[in-house]
């Protein structure tokens, strides 16, 4: 396992040189340097120097032995599942880094234990530790703002349905890049959900989660049960995400269709794009969403 880890170093080295990938995995090697520095291009040689001159650390430092929850299996590499292993350090490195580099975003870290003692994690590994990473809890407290959403472009079905559930889901489905994603839930203290483990691992993120499925149903229960927002259904506009607001049946009439106007009668508009919804029969889908969701998720706010 040793070995495996310090070839796995310089094999990384090697393959990011060419690589093309949008986030490789960070090195271990303590330099700081991350990725994308100069990949591909005339510093080349200057990157690969300085990796050269760092390598002595690498294969000197401390081991340690670090085991993860079978929950996060998802992000580790097969040989470091089920149980513990041994992990060269380069000595200099966070702990934080050191999970991350093994392919685990922190946003699904939950608790770093040594010892079975927790530490931050800007704790620096050093020789004879015994690391344990475990999952989040959930519920999953987000504490200093209160909890809203912003979802990456791929999540869009997720987010009308947060939205239908009265959840603060901001979402654009023009694709407005990482870093702008990352400012945006800085700025506005909002959950990043995303399935991009490149975009999870920004530092600017104000928090963020992994969204574990492809299926729109499976991420709405895994997203209800991990962050138990408080839900309003049929209160947020599922196109905008603004607020709703009731309106009558004068104030709308003439933008409804006539046979709208006979049969329904609870009307709202949103009060950012103006948009106006009501309730009828061919909600039956949504209100199925609505229902499954209340009863899995409502508890006393149902
Ligand atoms: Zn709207």
């Amino acid at each position: 396992m040793d070995d495996t880890d310090r070839d796995d170093g310089r094999g990384r080295h090697g393959s990011r040189r060419h690589g093309s990938r949008r986030h490789g995995p960070a090195t271990v090697d303590g330099t700081g340097l991350g990725t994308g520095t100069g990949l591909g291009t005339g510093r080349e040689m200057t990157w690969l120097g300085r990796a050269a001159r760092w390598h002595p650390d690498r294969v000197n430092g401390p081991e340690i032995h670090i085991s993860f929850a079978p929950e996060l299996d998802l992000f580790v590499p097969a040989p470091r599942r089920a149980g513990r292993t041994a992990l060269v350090t380069d000595g200099a490195s966070t702990l934080g880094h050191v999970v991350e580099s093994l392919g685990v975003p922190l946003t699904e870290v939950g608790a770093l234990l040594v010892s079975g003692e927790p530490v931050p994690t800007a704790h620096v590994p050093t020789a004879g530790e015994e690391v344990e990473v475990r999952g989040v809890r959930r519920p999953q407290e987000v504490p200093g703002a209160p909890l809203r959403f912003l979802l990456d472009v791929h999540l869009g079905t997720l987010a009308r349905r947060l939205r239908l559930l009265g959840v603060d889901a901001a979402y654009e489905s023009e694709d407005i890049g990482d870093a702008a994603l990352a400012a945006q839930s800085a700025r506005e203290r909002r959950v990043m959900l995303s399935r991009d483990r490149g975009l999870l691992r920004r530092r600017e993120l104000w928090a963020g989660a992994y969204v574990y499925s492809h299926q729109p149903d499976e991420q709405l229960r895994d997203v209800l049960e991990r962050f138990a927002p408080r839900l309003a259904p049929w209160t947020r506009c599922t196109a905008c995400n603004g607020v709703l607001t009731e309106a009558d049946k004068d104030e709308v009439r003439e933008r409804l269709e006539h046979g709208t106007r006979r049969t329904y009668d609870v009307f709202a508009r949103c009060t950012a794009c103006d948009r106006v919804y009501w309730r009828g029969a061919h909600h039956s889908r949504l209100d199925d969403i609505v229902r499954t969701a209340l009863r899995e998720f409502g508890g006393a706010t149902a």
